[in-house]
């Protein structure tokens, strides 16, 4: 039988320090990337790939690992944005799953077209953006994506996914759940609107446009929002982090009005009649962890929702203080934190 090893470059006891925003010093026992279907089909029938377990790696902006990888970790990037139809009001376009987020959505925004610009600056890679349903300033993308291109990995086929079969929900989809680690995103088809959508009303997207002296528009729109993300939230460039560690919880809306009595301040939208989503970022800035630091790992001073590495902090240390966060925040409010980063 043909041994593959040689022919995709398995790179062997490989550091993913740089490889992901948390910068935790680990290594992968293998490391492979592709930049086709063609290659990803090699790297699946490889000896290497029958014999380990494998994670499929994007930008690593949504990653915490806690130790090394006894794996194969196998690393995004096919490019290519190419549009398919374009009509009087909208087109479509097709990108591949290792283009960079933000530059699609420079890309989006420099073409006068409408729909993801409220994500911009969002770390990460176009295949990684349907998995968690990213989202932020008001806007998800599964509101912009038409399809999605998977390679099944048992099967070792492509499947198409339409919006509806994947299942979006919030930073949520059928990637991470009932399919996780089963395909690979190859590429991802999204319609965007020629006619602006000017969400402008979340956050201080609004302000900010006044401040620049800026009237609404797709590039006008990611400016503000990049201008308040460079504000808010850390640089992983900077300092090692995955944004949003733990996921906004939702409650019952009675329940919520309950805690609103105890906490006045509790920041919190319904998501339906029934239903409320709590800022957990509040949650532990109220109680009084914003800024905590157990040596290099640490609670962002900023944005009580990220947790940061100073510098030489392992993914263990990052857990233990993830969970004693979380163990604060039930005895305080009664209310289960989960994490919204993958931990490996
Ligand atoms: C500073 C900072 C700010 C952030 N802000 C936001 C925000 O505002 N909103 C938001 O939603 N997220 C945010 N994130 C989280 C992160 O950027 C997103 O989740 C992003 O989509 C992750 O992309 P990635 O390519 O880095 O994925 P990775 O971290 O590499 O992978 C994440 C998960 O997706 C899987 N995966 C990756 N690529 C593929 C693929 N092609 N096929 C199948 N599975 C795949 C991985 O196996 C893993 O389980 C932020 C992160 C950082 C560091």
């Amino acid at each position: 039988m043909l041994n593959h090893y040689n022919m995709c470059n398995i790179i062997n006891n490989f550091s993913l320090k740089e490889i992901h925003t948390f910068g935790i010093n680990v290594r992968a026992k293998h490391f492979v990337s592709f930049e086709s279907i063609i290659e990803l089909k090699e790297i699946i029938n490889s000896n290497v790939f029958f014999n380990n377990k494998s994670f499929i790696l994007g930008g690593g902006s949504n990653l915490l690992f806690t130790k090394d990888y006894d794996g194969l970790i196998i690393h995004n990037k096919i490019t290519g944005i190419c549009i398919l139809e374009d009509n009087n009001s909208n087109i479509i376009v097709e990108v591949g799953g290792g283009v960079n987020w933000h530059e699609f959505v420079m890309w989006s925004v420099s073409q006068k077209l409408s729909g993801i610009e409220n994500l911009a600056l969002i770390p990460g890679t176009v295949g990684a953006s349907p998995i968690q349903n990213i989202g932020a300033y008001g806007a998800e993308v599964k509101d912009s994506i038409k399809r999605v291109y998977a390679f099944d990995i048992k099967k070792k086929k492509l499947k198409i996914f339409t919006n509806k079969e994947c299942k979006f929900g919030y930073r949520d989809s059928i990637f991470k759940a009932n399919l996780k680690n089963k395909f690979i995103i190859t590429k991802v088809e999204f319609t965007l609107s020629k006619i602006p959508l000017n969400k402008t009303t979340y956050g201080a997207i609004q302000e900010e446009l006044k401040d620049l002296n800026l009237s609404p528009s797709p590039n006008n729109i990611a400016r503000a929002v990049m201008n308040i993300r460079i504000r808010k939230l850390p640089n992983p460039d900077e300092i090692g982090n995955g944004g949003s560690f733990f996921k906004n919880p939702i409650i019952k809306t009675s329940d919520f009005k309950k805690l609103q009595k105890r906490f006045p301040k509790i920041v919190g939208h319904k998501t339906s009649e029934e239903e409320t989503k709590i800022a957990a970022g509040w949650l532990i800035d109220n109680a009084g962890l914003k800024g905590y630091r157990k040596g290099d790992a640490g609670v962002h001073n900023n944005q009580a929702l990220v947790l940061v590495n100073y510098g030489n902090a392992s993914g263990t240390d990052i857990i233990s203080l993830s969970r004693m966060i979380q163990k604060k925040v039930l005895e305080k409010y009664g209310i289960q934190i989960e994490p919204e980063v993958t931990i490996l």
